[in-house]
């Protein structure tokens, strides 16, 4: 069996729910160790409290074993926090606290070592807010095992090296919540500066793939969308046509009208067609003023009556001139079939060529490639 197998069934397979569960292990980890360690006291004999030692194990291995249990299955989800850190955290502190308890006073600067080891891994795991509970609850916890040391084995010699861990904890906590919170902001910051960055990519994208003056696909994005029918159509043995399109006597508009209102023309005729067009044909500025449309799963037929359907909803558009006259645009169309195995580039080339014959025909009209046939 492949050993990405056997892992697979240790962790859950979600990304999220994987990260949580790894994090976890660390934690788990490091607490089963810091378990072992006490045991191993109480094997060589300078633990001053065994069967204590051993509820705390044994009580260590259970919590952690349901924290498995509960991110394994998924009810973690139930919890406001599906990672469970804040109460993996809580967890970590009371074993420290009892553990702190249980050492001989040799020993107990190491359970104070731990908890400054747990309230780091805090710090990169959860908010501030989380953090401040936790380092709350690590005061108490501590004040707690501090009072029952002091209870248990009142000699000068603890009583002094309590007061040493009391200033201790006192500086720490305050200096590990304010690091949290530094973090938490420069999280924040880079969470915003990758909202930015995801905006400016889409804005980018927008650029590179859309015609700016008329809103349609540009000619880069067009050669794509042609690339990826060619593939399907190589699959699926379905047909589709494409359409030259050119708007009749556009110069004279820009010349007697000026390059605003040629703008203008061009952008009426590209939101007129696109209406026009069915959901599934795709139209791109080709270049000028000129237009080339997709129609996929199209014989020619239907094509040039979708193409015609363009040409009457034109005939219904005049576009306002500056001098009151309503201007008529009309367009001559170049239609052709993919053929299968035909090079895209000659498809396009035939579309073309009936395009100019089109116009020389006298324009405002569509032709067909003359390999076409209308059954
Ligand atoms: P035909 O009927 O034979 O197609 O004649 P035409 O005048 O439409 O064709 P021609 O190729 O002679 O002229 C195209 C003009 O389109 C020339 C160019 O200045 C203009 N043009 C190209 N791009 C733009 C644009 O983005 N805006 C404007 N206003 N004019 C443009
Ligand atoms: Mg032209
Ligand atoms: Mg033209």
């Amino acid at each position: 069996m492949r050993p990405r197998a056997d892992l697979n069934r240790l962790l859950p397979t979600e990304r999220q729910q994987r990260s949580y569960t790894i994090r976890f292990l660390i934690g788990a980890g490091n607490c089963l160790a810091a378990l072992l360690a006490l045991e191993f006291a109480v094997f060589i004999g300078i633990s001053p409290h065994p069967s204590g030692v051993h509820a705390l194990a044994l009580c260590g291995f259970l919590v952690e074993l349901t924290f498995f249990v509960l991110l394994r299955s998924g009810l973690n989800h139930r919890f406001a926090d599906p990672s469970l850190t804040e109460y993996q955290i809580n967890a970590a502190i009371v074993f420290i606290g009892v553990g702190y308890w249980l050492v001989t006073p040799l020993g107990k600067s190491i359970p104070l070592v731990l908890l400054i080891v747990v309230l780091m891994f805090g710090m990169f795991s959860t908010t501030p807010r989380q953090l401040g509970r936790c380092c709350v609850w690590a005061m108490a916890v501590m004040s707690t095992s501090f009072f029952l040391v002091a209870r248990t084995a009142p000699a000068a010699i603890i009583t002094t090296q309590q007061w040493f861990h009391v200033a201790l904890l006192m500086m720490v906590l305050p200096t590990v919540y304010a690091l949290a919170y530094q973090l938490a902001l420069i999280r924040a910051r880079l969470r915003e500066r990758k909202e930015e960055l995801k905006a400016a990519l889409q804005r980018i994208e927008t650029l590179a793939t859309i015609d700016v003056l008329t809103g349609l696909l540009n000619r880069r994005e067009m050669h794509n969308v042609l690339d990826r029918q060619e593939k399907m159509a190589s699959r699926t043995d379905q047909g589709f046509c494409v359409c030259m399109i050119d708007i009749d006597f556009f110069k004279k508009v820009n010349d007697v009208y000026g390059h605003n209102m040629g703008d203008e023309v061009l952008r009426v005729f590209a939101s007129t067609a696109r209406s026009a067009l069915r959901e599934t044909d795709v139209i791109s500025r080709w270049g000028g003023e000129e237009f080339l449309v997709m129609m996929m799963d199209t014989d020619v037929a239907l094509a040039r009556s979708v193409i015609e359907r363009v040409r009457s909803d034109m005939d219904a558009v005049a576009v306002p001139t500056p001098n009151g006259q309503p201007l008529k645009v009309t367009f001559s169309a170049g239609l052709a079939r993919y053929r299968q195995g035909e090079p895209m580039d000659r498809v396009i080339e035939r579309a073309d060529r009936a395009l100019y014959r089109a116009k020389s025909a006298g324009r405002n009209q569509t032709v067909l490639d003359h390999v076409e046939t209308v059954s």
